[in-house]
This record gives structure tokens, sequence and C-alpha cells, in this order.
């Protein structure tokens, strides 16, 4: 059974999730799998946000540090997010779950612009809403994207789905012996800076009391684990 206190969550994916095996881009196949973890959230009587990174095809950083201007390349990290955003439609709309895209960045032809209300209209409808390009703004990311519309629309909590099992008090991979936090509080992610979502998206979810559930979307049913609070994962609270 799903967590009683989750009625309506943001579901943010890293988009490296999305390559699956891949070094690069999107699989298909891999987004089809995780749809279905999607749908079984919905189908489970919650509902959905989903804002999903782009860092599988491009992020500004990496532009920047090859010389590009930071906000130009940033701009292209915003428009990786919408074409993740797309297939992740496409993916859930092919398992007959209803959804609309909503982009910061407006694309008329292509998805909606954030609307608010509108946003709201849809979940009662049962649409999964899936909010692309971030906030809309060059030297943002993906997570602030995610805590401010988890604020917005006054989600229970802010899940992310990312390649690891929560948060480690050091590098797990270089570190045999690191320890996994159970339970980590929103000031000691930021003063020891713990690598989780960057500092303005923890700040955010902290202002607004929307608890930070971090774990790994690799597994197969791990998302409905979580939401049963069975998942192994950190809680940032
Ligand atoms: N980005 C941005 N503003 C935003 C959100 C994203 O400029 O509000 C750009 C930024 O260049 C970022 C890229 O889009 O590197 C992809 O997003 P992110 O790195 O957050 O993706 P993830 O790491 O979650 O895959």
């Amino acid at each position: 059974m799903t967590n009683p206190s989750y009625k309506r969550v943001l579901l943010k994916l890293s988009g490296e999730v999305l390559m699956g095996d891949q070094q690069f881009g999107i699989d298909p196949k891999f987004v089809a799998e995780l749809a279905k973890e999607v749908k079984a959230a919905k189908d489970s009587g919650l509902e959905v946000c989903l804002v999903i990174g782009g860092g599988n095809i491009f992020r500004g950083m990496a532009g920047a540090a090859q010389g590009m201007d930071r906000a130009q390349a940033d701009y292209m990290g915003m428009l990786a997010t919408v074409m993740n955003a797309l297939a992740m439609q496409s993916a859930l709309e092919q398992l007959g779950v209803h959804t609309r895209v909503q982009s910061a960045v407006q694309m008329d032809t292509v998805c909606e612009p954030v609307i608010r209300r509108r946003a709201e209209r849809h979940l009662e409808k049962g649409r999964v809403v899936i909010f692309a390009a971030g906030v809309g703004s060059p030297y943002f990311t993906t997570d602030s994207g995610a805590a401010l519309r988890a604020a917005e629309m006054k989600c229970d909590a802010l899940l992310k789905g990312t390649s690891v099992d929560g948060i480690y008090d050091s590098d797990p991979k270089k570190n045999p012996a690191a320890k996994r936090y159970q339970s980590v509080s929103y000031d000691k992610v930021l003063a020891d800076n713990l690598k989780v979502m960057d500092a303005a998206a923890v700040a955010l979810c902290r202002d607004n009391a929307i608890p930070i559930v971090v774990f790994s979307i690799r597994e197969k049913g791990n998302l409905a684990r979580v939401l049963e609070g069975q998942g192994v994962q950190t809680i940032v609270q």
C-alpha cells in the first residue's frame, strides 16, 4: 500500500537514467520500463508530476568547459530536457497513461507552457504532468526546477530517482565502508555539501517542508517499494 501521507508526488529523474546501458542519449526500451513504473505509481491512486533532467544529452557546464557561452549552453541543456520529456510522454501514452508536457521555455507547437492552474486541472483529470526545461533560466538545474514545481504544485514529496540508492557519508565507489543515511536533515546536506541535489533545490525544499526521497530508479519495482516505505532510500527532511 502506498504511503498514506503521499497524495501528490513529484518524481525527478536524472537524464542519465534514460540512457539505460548506453553512454549517451535515450534508450527507448529503458524509457518504456521507466514508464511502467510511473504508470504503476499513478494506478496506485497518486497524482504524479514528473521532471526529467537533460544530462544524457547536454549539460550547460560541459559546454561552458569547452569554451561555449554558459547561458547559451544552458539553453541547449534546457532543450535536451524537452526531448527527454517528449520521449517519456510517448512511452507513457503507449501504456494508455494520459499526459501533458508543460515547458518553461515556450514551444507552442510542441507542448503547453507552464501554467500552474492548468497543471492542477490535468492532475485532477488523472493525467501525468511532465514539466520540462527546468525553471526556464540558465544557471539553474532541473533539480531546482523539480523543487520549484513540487512547491507550486504542493506535492507531498520530491522523489529523486537516480542511479545511486541514497545519500552516503562518503563516496561508496571509493570507500567500501561508506555508510548510507536513512534520514538526514536539509541543513546537514547543505553544511556538509552532500551530493544529492544542488544547494538551491535543497534550500527550496527545506523552506517549503518538502521531503526529498533519494533512491535508485534502476532496479525494477523500486519506485513502488519507495512509495510503500519499503525501499532502499535516504530521506532528506
Ligand atoms: N538547465 C538550465 N536551467 C534549468 C534547468 C536546466 O539551464 O532550469 C540546463 C543546464 O545546462 C543543465 C541542463 O539543462 O545542465 C540539463 O539539466 P540537468 O543538468 O539538471 O540534468 P540532469 O543532471 O538531471 O540529467
